[in-house]
């Protein structure tokens, strides 16, 4: 609702809150609600100043860390270097790239020392239990009080001692600290456990934790199994003591079960080729490809186009006083004085095998292909201007897109008196429903550019919602301070555009609430940002998904904004999704550094929690093919019968993509998939001792 609140009062009698306020026809409402939630501002974080005094840098006018448009996580101080929200208010995306791009630069000045103080640690040779009956540990966790002030710990614990094979079990008040993983260590050797399960939180979080403390004393990792009675138990059946110990009861019961059938698994190790491919010679991909070969790092930069640069051939607009076209020249200029860097123009990707650490990669270059040997691979292969087809573009010579009207303006081809902005086009609509995200702001430097070049200029922007984000909103203020006039159209009553003799621009005024014309000599269209139209002939070479509007999808909308749910595989820039010029900088610094911590490592592991399949029991029928890891490959062998060939195609999974995830195993119409760990028989037993203790054997 579009409105300007007057007022928020408390009703004394109900104890809700009024709501006073004006919409846009000048009605005036009081209405009732029982909760108000401020959606408020956002300031530099307590401390900010004096940490800036420690460090030695500069803040900027609003007390946030001052970095450079074409440097964003670098401050004022060399070899300080900045992520987050300190530098600006952001979400947790921008944050989780701009911190992994601050590691970067700093692994880039310290690069010469990487693995200097890396100690290996010391472990036992394993304990061979292949012989050995299950001799069970069970350890129950209080959790502070998060379970024991719900689950009756003891009675878990006092059940656990009545299960088949267990030979100890006990309560601890925190699993995890050191003591309590110390005191494990003492009970495994006491007690010669060769099984242990531990009944507390989530897997996620403490299984690693918990499986590197039992292979310190000889046990292989893949003997220890969890069950969480805290996420579980505790929290969701706070109310419910009796009925949450009695479930935990069960779960620990149903572990131990599985747990019994445990057998050691080892990781392989792959070895690494310490060489790059970033796909894309844009900004990002150059920003990454630089700060690989600053670490040391051969590169392959494949650009499609016959230069390197991408669309900062097309941007004109200064940000922070810094030239656009100077920061490509640079960039240009050090890629190609770079020994590391191995640039690929007018060349595009045909061919990618192999996984994390050791993939092959064919490069096409004019008819000529080149075979390259790689450890990761980074997608920067940017965003193109969508080319309208409304508002008279293509039909209007003096129709044009923001870039479009940017070129002519800053080469002095144009003199403007008069030019009407239209914003969202071809975004935010049916079939393309996002927000390009950085039009607001190019429209509003292009506006203030063409004032600059004739003060008595008269711009109109015709807008949904300006959304000049973060301290663009200088930007607006000054469009605004300039005369710089705002017009808001609805999406249901668009602006209409005619030529008869000259352009005219009807657009409905809400605040005059009549249709007002407007004859510019310009239309100049915020067009919208679009995926390379190569992009899914490329994420299928790749084998990693897109979104539903085209763009490379990450791992994780928050928490993974870089990576791929494939190893070794990241993306960058407009590739990913409209953003500006500082934020691809950024992002690819991120890119690099998560290349970085493969290709600086002599080996990778593979899980061992995989699949395996039974090449007998296998049809090829390539229902597995649901793997999200791109993982099962398919192959045909050879079978001689009574001296004829045949070929028969099989399912293999490359161990070293399988993540373990089980979804092949559950798939297979055969059942010639085995799951290490999560076998059928382990499930069987698991959910068999579950009904058991539930149903009490009836
Ligand atoms: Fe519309 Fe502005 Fe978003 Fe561009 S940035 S799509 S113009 S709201
Ligand atoms: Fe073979 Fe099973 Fe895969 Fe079919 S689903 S190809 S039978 S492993
Ligand atoms: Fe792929 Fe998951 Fe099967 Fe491994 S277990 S091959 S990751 S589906």
């Amino acid at each position: 609702t579009r409105s300007r609140i007057a007022e928020v009062a408390e009703n004394p009698e109900t104890q809700s809150l009024s709501l006073h306020y004006v919409d846009e026809d000048g009605d005036y409402y009081e209405k009732e609600f029982g909760m108000v939630i401020l959606a408020v501002g956002a300031i530099p974080p307590k401390g900010t100043k004096e940490l800036s005094e420690i460090l030695g840098i500069e803040l900027d006018e609003y007390g946030f860390c001052k970095t450079d448009a074409f440097s964003p996580l670098e401050t004022t101080r060399s070899g300080v270097f900045a992520a987050g929200y300190i530098v600006s208010p952001k979400d947790i995306p921008d944050s989780v790239a701009e911190a992994s791009g601050a590691a970067s630069k700093a692994a880039t000045m310290i690069h010469s020392a990487r693995g200097t103080l890396v100690v290996p640690k010391e472990l036992p040779p394993e304990i061979d239990v292949s012989d050995q009956e299950p001799r069970i540990g069970a350890f129950v966790c209080h959790c502070g009080g998060n379970i024991g002030r719900v689950v009756d710990v003891p009675a878990v614990v006092e059940h656990a001692q009545t299960l088949p094979n267990v030979v100890w079990a006990q309560e601890n008040m925190y699993s995890c600290s050191y003591d309590a993983l110390e005191k494990l260590k003492e009970q495994i050797e006491e007690h010669d456990l060769n099984r242990v399960v531990i009944a507390a939180c989530s897997h996620r979080t403490h299984e690693p934790l918990f499986q590197e403390t039992i292979r310190e004393v000889g046990l292989n990792p893949y003997l220890f199994e969890m069950t969480n009675i805290r996420d579980q138990c505790s929290w969701v059946h706070m109310h419910e003591h009796e009925k949450a110990t009695e479930k935990s009861k069960d779960l620990i019961e149903a572990t131990i079960a599985k747990s019994r059938l445990d057998e050691p698994l080892q990781k392989t190790k792959l070895g690494v080729t310490p060489s790059a491919l970033v796909i894309g010679g844009g900004v990002s991909g150059m920003s990454a490809a630089l700060e690989l070969a600053a670490q040391n790092f051969e590169v392959n930069l494949v650009e499609r186009a016959p230069e390197l640069g991408g669309n900062l051939h097309k941007i004109r607009s200064v940000e922070d006083g810094r030239d656009p076209k100077e920061f490509m020249r640079s960039l240009i200029d050090e890629v190609s004085k770079s020994q590391r860097i191995n640039v690929f123009k007018g060349s595009q990707v045909v061919d990618v095998e192999g996984y994390v650490g050791n993939f092959t990669v064919t490069v096409d270059q004019g008819g000529v292909d080149h075979s390259l040997d790689l450890g990761a691979i980074i997608v920067a292969t940017g965003g193109t201007e969508l080319k309208p087809d409304e508002y008279l573009y293509g039909e209007s010579r003096n129709v044009l897109t923001q870039l479009e009207y940017e070129e002519k303006l800053y080469n002095g081809e144009i003199s403007v008196d008069c030019v009407v902005m239209i914003q969202c086009v071809g975004s935010r609509e049916e079939g393309r429903p996002y927000c390009s995200r950085v039009c607001c702001t190019h429209a509003l430097q292009n506006a203030l550019e063409t004032k600059r070049r004739n003060p008595d200029a008269n711009i109109y922007v015709l807008y949904r919602d300006m959304r000049s984000y973060g301290f663009d909103e200088d930007l607006y203020r000054e469009a605004s301070e300039k005369g710089i006039l705002f017009i808001r159209y609805d999406p249901e009553d668009k602006p209409v555009v005619e030529e008869k003799d000259e352009l005219h621009v009807l657009v409905k005024d809400p605040v005059l609430k009549r249709t007002i014309r407007i004859r510019p000599e310009f239309v100049v269209l915020s067009s919208a940002i679009l995926p390379q139209e190569d992009s899914g002939a490329l994420a299928r070479l790749l084998k990693v998904p897109l979104t539903g509007n085209g763009f490379f999808l990450e791992a994780h909308v928050k928490l993974r904004p870089i990576d791929f749910a494939t190893d070794g595989i990241f993306v960058c820039g407009l590739a990913h999704s409209p953003k500006s010029v500082q934020e691809s900088v950024a992002q690819a610094s991120a890119a690099a550094q998560h290349a970085s911590k493969i290709l600086s490592k002599d080996a990778v592991e593979a899980e061992g929690i995989v699949a395996l399949v039974d090449e007998d029991v296998c049809i090829g029928c390539r229902a597995c093919d649901v793997c999200p890891y791109s993982a099962i490959e398919y192959i045909d062998r050879k079978i001689t019968l009574k001296e004829f060939d045949y070929y028969s195609r099989k399912a293999n999974v490359r161990m070293a993509q399988c993540k373990g995830c089980g979804k092949c195993a559950a798939t297979c119409p055969r059942g010639a998939i085995k799951m290490h760990h999560f076998t059928d028989q382990q499930i069987l037993t698991q959910v068999t001792a579950l009904a058991h203790a539930v149903t009490g054997g009836k």
